[in-house]
């Protein structure tokens, strides 16, 4: 994702604490005492700029989202929509999703997405890609028993890549689509990415995956 720096971006953020949590190792496993209730909390993992946790916060308020996104400049952005959106089942965490394990107790998420990760196309740099075993190790343990991830992606590289690695995992394969808006699948809620990659007629996949004990 390309970004420009916004130097109004941390004063913003601090402004709106209710909704960009500050320090959120301090509220590892007392996420439902913050939401003040103690509903499923779905993670999306690489939020960008918030499209799809907004909405699916706002589709299902039974449901606690958590949006984790790397960059303070495009954060701000999701920020601003669950400003506006003024619902109270959405925060957001500005951290690498490498430190999940300092955020959550064991089994304190219900779900995770992953949406238009970062293919990271070359060997060198599997090790940054969402959907590395290093990454399922830190999903599972976050996780609820047989907890889930969802996926979706343009990528086919990507993938491809990511179906090997849940397999090698272990993962069980619950759904898969290789052109998921000409799919039977319902309910689904777009991706700033998926309107732009969908918009050129490239066609989205998607899959569900779930941990077995
Ligand atoms: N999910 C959004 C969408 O579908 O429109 C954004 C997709 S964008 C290609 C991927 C996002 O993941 C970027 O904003 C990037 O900063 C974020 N990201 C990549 N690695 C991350 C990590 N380790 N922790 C948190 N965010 C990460």
């Amino acid at each position: 994702m390309r970004f420009r720096n916004k130097p109004w971006a941390k004063d913003y953020i601090a402004e709106n604490a209710f909704y960009c949590i500050p320090n959120p190792e301090e509220h590892k496993g007392k996420w439902a005492a913050l939401f003040g209730n103690s509903n499923p909390i779905h993670i999306e993992v690489g939020t960008g700029k918030g499209t799809f946790i907004t909405e699916m916060a706002k589709a299902n308020p039974d449901i606690n989202y958590i949006g984790i996104e790397l960059f303070e400049s495009v954060i701000v952005k999701a920020l601003e929509r669950a400003v506006t959106a003024d619902i109270p089942n959405v925060k957001l965490l500005n951290v690498d999703a490498k430190k999940l394990t300092e955020i959550f107790e064991k089994g304190e998420v219900n779900q995770v997405y992953l949406n238009f990760s970062d293919p990271w196309p070359k060997g060198r740099h599997e090790k940054r890609r969402l959907t590395y075993k290093d990454f399922l190790d830190l999903y599972k343990t976050v996780l609820v028993e047989q907890g889930e991830i969802h996926f979706k992606t343009d990528n086919r590289g990507l993938f491809e890549y990511s179906l090997m690695s849940f397999s090698s995992y272990g993962l069980l394969l619950k759904y898969v689509s290789l052109d998921l808006h000409n799919s039977d699948y319902e309910g689904n809620i777009m991706t700033e990415y998926e309107e732009k990659f969908s918009s050129l007629g490239q066609p989205i996949y998607r899959c569900e995956v779930k941990y077995q004990d």
